[in-house]
């Protein structure tokens, strides 16, 4: 797999990273998580081929991490030279559908009919997605109510994303081996609450789970401030630390 993180910031507006988006190809599959703003502009920025996105799938429903994607849509419908004929298969956790419905009776029908076909799944906890060729497991995050974290396996490797989550005994199960761990990292750890996670909560996520890399996203600018991977690597995590940045693209 290859992994292209688009967005790498947060909510907050900020010169250098767009809300959170990344890409992940494999073979001919082309695969969207998550979409919140600047994502297209990120992903014509990264020269990824964003009319062949085949597959976008939702970690849950904060606009940093779904903003974007009315305009994905638009953009596919209005933006190609040549109309799209591929169907868009949309992966979410429970409530996607009604989100769907919700916007295309706010902003128009074509947001669900776009002159291609756009096919809504529900991602219950638990369950096994086949997404042409990657297999994807979803497991709840405490982060909000439908919140959840996935796991991508292909070609004998796999990727762990956080999503947006706190601390958590069992995701260190779901993300055990992983071979790459793309996690959220939003906050010094005196200021964190508890549905996210801080140098220390992810040190430790990492170690129980025997994850050898990690590559850091959805760091808010109060620990940007900070050496991220200094602080998780005193925290007693001994592995590889990236510091992801917009556009970065890792092999996995
Ligand atoms: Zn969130
Ligand atoms: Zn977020």
């Amino acid at each position: 797999m290859r992994l292209v993180t688009v967005g790498t910031g947060t909510v907050v507006p900020d010169p250098e990273r767009a809300s959170a988006c990344h890409w992940i190809e494999h073979g001919g599959v082309r695969l969207l998580v998550d979409c919140g703003a600047g994502a297209l502009q990120g992903l014509a920025r990264a020269g990824l081929s964003w009319g062949e996105v085949g597959h976008l799938v939702i970690s849950h429903f904060h606009t940093d991490h779904i903003g974007e994607i009315p305009s994905l849509i638009f953009a596919l419908r209005h933006g190609l030279e040549v109309p799209r004929q591929a169907p868009l298969a949309v992966w979410g956790p429970a409530g996607v559908e009604r989100l769907f419905s919700a916007w295309a009776n706010a902003l128009g029908s074509w947001l669900t009919d776009p002159g291609f076909e756009v096919d809504i799944h529900e991602m219950r906890p638990g369950a096994v997605a086949e997404m042409g060729g990657i297999r994807v497991h979803v497991t709840e995050t405490p982060h909000t109510e439908e919140s959840v974290a996935l796991r991508f396996e292909a070609g004998g490797s796999a990727l762990g994303y956080t999503g947006d989550t706190g601390p958590s005994r069992e995701l260190a199960e779901f993300f055990r081996g992983v071979d790459l761990l793309l996690a959220e990292c939003s906050l010094p750890d005196e200021l964190v609450e508890d549905n996210h996670l801080s140098p220390e909560r992810l040190a430790r996520l990492a170690v129980d789970a025997g994850v050898r890399r990690v590559a850091l996203t959805h760091v808010y600018p109060q620990l940007r401030r900070f050496d991220v991977p200094e602080l998780i690597r005193r925290a007693g995590y001994a592995g590889e630390i990236v510091m992801a940045t917009d556009g970065l693209a890792l092999r996995i």
